[in-house]
């Protein structure tokens, strides 16, 4: 008997007849005799369209009503699916993120999650049902019920799974696997057999929205591997694993020795923001000043950049930040501004990020030079640049973004098989 946690996503749930065929996979796995917990994302768009009739009755939401009505939407896949599985002559029970134990960080929105209480998931199990978990989220110190950001279904999944002490989660979702880049905008992308953790955190936390990142984060702490597959289709997907196991399976094929792909994948980030502060004192402590009140208000700056200017004393600074928080950073950045007496704050919003990710760029010098030769070449400007050792990110405008994704998947060779 095994324990087996599986996730499905929107897609996956989105209608009555999806279910049902959900209910139906899960149903084969528990007649194997294995202990089974499923954690489900909302129907379809159900979190947008919540998000959409909350932005009807005002404009200043209160962050704990936002947590307690898109909760909602994964409340009601989960009864529909137990509902589905009973009728199938499977018995199983859903469970809210508070019921199943899932206590998460007081922190409206986007909390992490602190600690898995399992007794009431094992005393289920025990009884022999399928425990069907809301994803999403969980309850804080108080009770409230917190929800723990957008995608986060998946870092439910795995912190379950973590908590079980299962070895792999299996992520079902509407595409067959992590690809080299996102399959909706370069069709002949590839499918990745694995992916290292550290390559998978990258290419999510960088706008491949595929896996939230901290489920892969998650995973990587307590070693689970996930296994990103299809709701439809019975094949494997991607296995998304530590480093070292991956080494490990390369080095048995003598002929892969030595041989790393330099760029693993493309990301594409569109829900980002770029803010200017023109003509900023150049002296210790401005930068701290502007990113400690951002960060007060918990707002996450991705990429900056600092001009300075030619006589010396007065530099211009750029960042860049989700697009959600763009109103309320802008806010902030201008109170800032006017302490330091810096020039004017700008924003654009219509911007976007263009990444490539990969382990073995650190050891391949030139990928930035490739990188920005394919982007020239394709006549996309860039707007501000940051490395790292396993990534290089550019900003530009948001309508070459796509563009920007199909020059780079092929000038770096990506379609063609390792
Ligand atoms: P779910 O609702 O199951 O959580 P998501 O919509 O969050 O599914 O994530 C799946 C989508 O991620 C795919 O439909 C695909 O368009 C997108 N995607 C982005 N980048 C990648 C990638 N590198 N590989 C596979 N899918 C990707
Ligand atoms: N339903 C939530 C969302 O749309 C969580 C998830 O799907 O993972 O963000
Ligand atoms: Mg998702």
């Amino acid at each position: 008997m095994s324990k087996i946690v599986h996730k499905y996503g929107g897609t996956s749930v989105g209608t009555p007849e999806k279910i049902k065929n959900v209910a139906r996979r899960v149903k084969r796995v528990h007649d194997l005799g294995n202990e089974v917990v499923v954690i489900v994302s909302a129907m379809g768009h159900t979190t947008d369209e919540l998000i959409n009739l909350m932005h009807q009755v005002s404009d200043t939401p209160n962050p704990r009503e936002y947590d307690m009505l898109v909760s909602t939407g994964e409340q009601v896949s989960a009864a529909l699916l137990a509902m589905a599985l009973q009728s199938i002559g499977c018995p199983a029970v859903s469970l809210t993120g508070g019921q199943a134990g899932v206590v998460t960080e007081d922190i409206y929105k986007k909390a992490r999650i602190k600690d898995i209480k399992l007794g009431r998931v094992k005393e289920e199990l025990n009884k022999g049902k399928v425990v069907v978990i809301t994803g999403f989220q969980g309850i804080d110190s108080k009770g409230d019920i917190i929800t723990i950001g957008r995608g986060g279904s998946d870092t439910s999944a795995v912190a379950v799974a973590a908590a079980l002490k299962a070895d792999v989660c299996d992520i079902y979702t509407d595409v067959d696997g992590v690809y080299t880049t996102d399959p909706r905008i370069a069709p002949d992308a590839r499918k990745l057999e694995n992916i290292s953790y550290e390559e998978m955190l990258e290419l999510a936390s960088l706008g491949a929205q595929v896996l939230h990142p901290r489920s892969v984060e998650c995973a990587s702490i307590y070693g689970i591997t996930i296994h990103l597959r299809s709701s439809l289709k019975e094949d494997e997907g991607t296995h998304i694993t530590s480093a070292s196991k991956l080494e490990e399976r390369r080095s048995k094929e003598a002929s892969k020795m030595e041989k790393k792909e330099a760029v693993r994948g493309i990301a594409l980030d569109e829900n980002i923001a770029k803010i200017g502060i023109l003509k900023v004192p150049d002296k210790p402590g401005t930068a701290a000043k502007i990113f400690g009140a951002l960060a007060v208000e918990k707002i996450n700056v991705d990429m900056i950049v600092q001009s300075i200017h030619l006589q010396g004393t007065l530099a211009d600074m750029a960042f860049t930040v989700d697009r959600p928080e763009l109103k309320k950073a802008v806010e902030v950045t201008e109170r800032v501004a006017k302490e330091l007496k810096a020039g004017s704050v700008v924003s654009d919003s219509d911007v976007c990020k263009v990444s490539l990710v990969g382990i073995g760029m650190v050891s391949q010098p030139g990928t930035a030079a490739k990188m920005f030769a394919a982007l020239s070449k394709e006549k996309i400007n860039i707007h501000m640049i940051t490395t790292s050792e396993i990534k290089i990110s550019c900003v530009v405008k948001k309508e070459s973004g796509k563009k920007a994704v199909l020059a780079l998947h092929q000038a770096f060779g990506l379609e063609k098989v390792a």
